[in-house]
């Protein structure tokens, strides 16, 4: 059976969540093969790799290779594009998987889908377009499909692969050294859990009012352990950072339950939370259009609605 490299993300020696996704998807489509770039591969990466089906994880543990920003990750994979002719190459669809997906498309003169929220039979890959409105079936006509897809639109499952570890030489071009990390800054991880990989997130839109305001949102997201999200009229109007923004120029999430308290449904919100398996909405207007995708609807004030959750909640603990 024909490999299919899965490009793995992780950070502090730990895989993530996008990763076990992948590997849950290209089990399905041929012998997933991990590859790990650059130094930190550890036992803890190693048993999750397999935990989640990678028969194989090749691993590139030179430190250039991620101290030269994105273009390296592109030359190790097309290096293992040639020698190990894999069925299709599976990244995330996030800004530097894309970049990745799009630097590996040319060096392989290959076909590349971004944005694909399912890869099927015959590597055909559901394309999510105009921000979440259309879906269409694509597949890559030419060379190695190269498909990246978006975080949480697979849920991991487990089942176990052998994780053989092969270590991989890659020579670097000169291209590949052309920009270099100076500095890694780490942002401060609050208790929260991050947005992307959380089960469970509260986002709260323009009818929150203001950015004091948003202590509400914070407070409920606290009682059940969420994340906070925002839409990006609450982000651009300096509300919340930018980092929370939920939608087509955002982050895509798919939590267990996605609670949206004054957040309309515009189709780019919708485009970043519409896969999530519950979404309870918070909205003054029956009319607003979010409460179309909602299961469970609360027509009222969020001012009232969000600290009375939050305080029942709080007496259930
Ligand atoms: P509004 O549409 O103004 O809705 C506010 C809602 O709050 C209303 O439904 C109102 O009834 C309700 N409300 C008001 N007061 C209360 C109250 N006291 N209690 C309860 N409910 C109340 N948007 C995103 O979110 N994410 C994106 O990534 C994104 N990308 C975009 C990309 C492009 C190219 C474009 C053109 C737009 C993008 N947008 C995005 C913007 C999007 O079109 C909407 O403008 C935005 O989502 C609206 O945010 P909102 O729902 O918070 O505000």
């Amino acid at each position: 059976m024909a490999e299919i490299l899965v490009l793995v993300e992780h950070v502090d020696g730990d895989v993530k969540k996008v990763t076990l996704e992948l590997l849950t998807l290209a089990r399905l489509l041929g012998e997933p093969a991990a590859v790990w770039a650059g130094p930190g591969y550890s036992d803890i990466a190693k048993g999750k790799l397999a935990e989640f089906g990678a028969e194989k994880v090749y691993v590139a543990d030179s430190a250039d290779i991620v101290d030269h920003v994105v273009a390296p990750k592109a030359e190790l994979l097309a290096s293992l594009v040639a020698s190990r002719a894999p069925a299709a190459v599976l990244v995330a669809s996030t800004a530097e998987g894309k970049e990745v997906a799009g630097r590996l498309a040319v060096k392989t003169d290959s076909g590349v889908i971004t944005d694909a929220v399912g890869v099927g039979e015959g590597l055909v890959a559901d394309q999510s377009i105009f921000g979440g409105g259309v879906n269409v079936h694509s597949r890559v006509a030419k060379g190695t499909p190269i498909i990246a897809v978006r975080p949480n639109s697979t849920a991991p499952v487990p089942a176990t692969g052998a994780a053989a570890e092969e270590k991989v030489d890659v020579e670097l071009s000169d291209s590949a050294r052309a920009a270099k990390i100076v500095e890694r800054v780490k942002q401060e991880k609050g208790a929260r859990p991050e947005l992307t990989e959380a089960a469970i997130v509260v986002s709260g839109g323009r009818g929150v009012g203001s950015g004091e305001n948003f202590a509400i949102i914070e407070k409920l997201a606290d009682s059940l352990g969420a994340a906070v999200g925002a839409s990006r009229a609450a982000t651009d109007a300096g509300w919340y950072p930018h980092a929370f923004q939920v939608g087509q120029t955002g982050k895509t999430v798919s939590p267990q339950l996605y609670i949206a308290a004054g957040i309309s449904g515009a189709i780019q919100h919708r485009a970043g939370m519409q896969t999530s398996k519950t979404i309870v909405v918070i909205n003054k207007d029956p009319e607003a259009p979010i409460f179309e995708i909602a299961d469970f609807g609360i027509v009222g004030d969020l001012n009232q609605v969000v600290p009375q959750l939050t305080a029942e909640i709080a007496k259930r603990k």
